[in-house]
């Protein structure tokens, strides 16, 4: 039997969920898989030459557990330039992948029974990296129509237990991109509170409409005092298997997810962090081309949702994802004859029915809809969409 920490943890769905779909390509099932919260795009050549040279010029070694100097200076670099917040190389840590960020800014600032704030709907780990640090989740309403955040439901959720705030611009997984007059009235909150805002910004690179990406660590010193920023390569740079991410943090913060790491992973991997230090440096026209093409597929998913019967797409400025409400559907039988009681229900039988992947929106604290990405090709896309259409015309 699992220990307590371990079986009060829920399995990661998307993780799951990306099993289940390999599974069955295996099995030489045609899946579709709108399930995968990764670009479909191979990482540059550039990247990838960088590091084929790192290894072959012996850069397979230990190194400083925070990273190579030349990758931190580099990350203060873009820091400064993409989200006007200055920072200093001693107070980054390159980790393996966001996710591990995320981990250390959690496990070294909330102390059990601390409480943190997580808007939702929320990306699957939020709440369990809070349970793991035995802290306590405090779920917050966003607005329902636009998933911008709600001021007002933040303040009263606010306790002398609140450490921190997790935040997640562009968001996984509505899509919602933050105004800047919102995470403004945040930041005031954080420090008039003196809770942490952790700002999770791995999507930034992927905004579609006239929405900014703006960083909490560029509204001013004390604001910048009470954030830890999580970023990484993954999505920006289609780098997702590589495993590299960071935080920028408080230079206190900083030196504490140095000694955490220093006794987990050490130094993510070291020729990688020279690729990554090359996905920074080289050209940035291939983001650019990536994001267009995400807008052009995001543009064709959400009119095709929007004439399904039943269904409501909110807009989404940024990422990868939509949220359609797929609630309507909840209560019809299937030809099978099974009833289609949640959101995850809806999943298997479109998975079951029509082969194409998505991911139920419980997992994101959102049981009316499901989530679907639209980081697969356009045809796919298309595809999956017909397969859907069809599927949801047999229900009844
Ligand atoms: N934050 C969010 C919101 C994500 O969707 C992901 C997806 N993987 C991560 C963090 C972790 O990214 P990484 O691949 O860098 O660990
Ligand atoms: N973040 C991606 C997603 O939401 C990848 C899987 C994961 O790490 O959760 O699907």
């Amino acid at each position: 039997m699992s220990i307590e920490r371990i079986a009060r943890m829920t399995p990661s769905v998307t993780i799951v969920m990306e099993g289940i779909v390999a599974d069955l390509k295996a099995q030489g099932v045609d899946v579709i898989g709108l399930n995968a919260g990764e670009p479909d795009f191979d990482t540059p050549a550039h990247i990838v030459q960088a590091c084929t040279r790192a290894m072959e010029e012996g850069k397979t070694r230990y190194i400083n557990v925070t990273g190579i100097p030349q990758l931190r200076q580099a990350i203060c670099q873009k820091l400064q330039k993409d989200n006007g917040a200055v920072y200093t190389p001693a107070q980054i840590c390159v980790s393996t992948g966001a996710k591990q960020a995320l981990n250390n800014a959690i496990l070294t600032t909330v102390q059990p029974g601390d409480e943190v704030i997580i808007p939702k709907p929320c990306w699957v780990s939020y709440v369990e990296i809070v349970k793991l640090a035995d802290g306590v989740p405090v779920l917050v309403d966003t607005d329902p129509a636009t998933f911008q955040l709600d001021l007002e439901a933040i303040s009263r959720a606010i306790t002398p237990r609140t450490r921190a705030i997790l935040l997640n611009t562009p968001n996984n997984p509505t899509g919602a991109v933050y105004t800047r007059e919102s995470l403004e009235a945040l930041g005031r909150l954080a420090v008039e509170h003196d809770f942490y805002i952790i700002s999770d910004e791995v999507y930034e690179k992927l905004i579609y409409g006239s929405g900014e990406h703006v960083s909490p660590a560029s509204l001013g010193e004390e604001v910048q005092a009470h954030t830890i920023v999580v970023n990484g390569f993954s999505k920006a740079y289609a780098m997702t298997g590589w495993r590299i991410g960071y935080t920028a943090a408080p230079p206190d913060i900083a030196k504490d997810i140095a000694a955490l790491q220093g006794h987990t992973t050490s130094n993510s991997t070291t020729f990688v962090q020279w690729a990554a230090l090359a996905a920074l440096e080289g050209p940035q026209d291939e983001l650019e081309r990536m994001r267009r093409e995400f807008d052009r597929r995001r543009l064709y998913m959400v009119e095709r949702l929007r004439k399904m019967p039943g269904i409501t797409c909110p807009d989404a400025d940024g990422a990868f994802y939509l949220m359609p409400d797929v609630s309507s559907y909840y209560g019809k039988t299937t030809p099978g004859g099974q009833v289609i009681a949640d959101s995850a229900a809806f999943c298997n039988y479109i998975l079951e029915e029509a082969h194409v992947a998505f991911v139920p929106g419980a997992a994101f604290e959102i049981p009316s809809a499901v989530r679907i990405a639209y980081s697969n090709s356009l045809e796919k896309i298309r595809e999956g969409m017909d397969r859907m259409e069809a599927a949801l015309a047999k229900l009844s």
